[in-house]
């Protein structure tokens, strides 16, 4: 089966992201890793899609929050990082504090590369170890999110509202910073579909992402810029079943092959996993 290592496992999650107010659009431009500014983007035909990096990071971000609720401290499997801030990583590029850094473990694995990945992985924190790190691949992958009824969208559908800008040394609103922004209605549905792959099941790596949708599906989290004016809250719901390929159990790999289709995991099931992460996370504190 050693040919099988790069692919172990894999989890294929979908279902629908709901707007409950509407959702600004903007340039696109968000780094996956700071989640702060997601905002719809216009495709070639001028539809509204939500770019699943941005989405990435706005789930890695609630999920940060929750376990830093839990876990303060960070690193060797525990706690969530600031990966925004090279200092505050769980492996920062130059040593700080008691952390050891990549400078020194590239001298230490100097002639062991899968050592060294071995103790990246080891090291990094428990959002790291998931959703990645510059040293270290994401298990999580998001695709883009289309419209759920495309054939429905029409371009008057956008929005034009008025926005006014705020001077950053007074404070105050400023004339000259008068803009106009278009937004996507409340109500308008995108399909999501996230895939997890070679996650740590015995580490319910997997139910670390589940319990982090689970939030969006309870309409806890809000997107977008504008937020201060009530914009971009959303609802997410799952589809009927999951699908899953598990690679180390032969059987349930030759079905995957010979029929191209993993095995439906029920919604309860799915949900049970974020469970199992929520003991896990609660058990281990302190
Ligand atoms: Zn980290």
């Amino acid at each position: 089966m050693s040919d099988f290592q790069t692919f172990r496992y894999r989890l294929r999650l979908t279902g629908r992201l709901r707007l409950e107010t509407a959702l600004r659009v903007g340039s696109g431009l968000t780094d996956e890793l700071s989640g702060t500014d997601i905002a719809v983007v216009k495709d070639a035909q001028r539809r509204p899609y939500i770019p699943g990096s941005s989405f990435k990071g706005a789930l890695r971000a609630h999920i940060e929050r929750l376990v830093r609720s839990v876990e303060s401290e960070f690193g060797s499997g525990k706690g969530a990082c600031n990966p925004m801030r090279d200092e505050e990583r769980c492996i920062p590029s130059k040593p700080v504090d008691s952390r050891v850094s990549i400078e020194q473990l590239r001298r230490n694995f100097e002639n062991n590369p899968s050592g060294l990945d071995d103790e990246l992985y080891c090291l990094s924190c428990r959002v790291c170890r998931v959703f990645g790190s510059p040293w270290l691949a994401s298990k999580v992958l998001v695709k883009d999110l289309l419209l759920a009824e495309p054939e429905l969208w029409f371009d008057r559908r956008y929005q034009v509202r008025h926005g006014v800008g705020i001077e950053r040394d007074s404070e105050t609103a400023s004339r000259g910073l008068l803009y106009d922004y278009e937004a996507v209605p409340a109500g308008t549905e995108f399909r999501w579909e996230i895939v997890i792959e070679n996650a740590d099941r015995e580490r319910a790596e997997d139910g670390l992402v589940i319990w982090g949708l689970r939030e969006f599906a309870n309409g806890r989290v809000r997107l977008g810029g504008g937020r201060s004016r009530g914009l971009g809250w959303v609802t997410l719901t799952f589809d009927e079943y999951a699908e899953e390929v598990d690679a180390t159990d032969r059987q349930a790999l030759l079905d995957y092959l010979t029929t191209g289709r993993g095995r439906l995991v029920s919604h309860d099931e799915v949900l049970a996993r974020a469970a199992t992460f929520a003991r896990m996370l609660a058990g281990e504190e302190g």
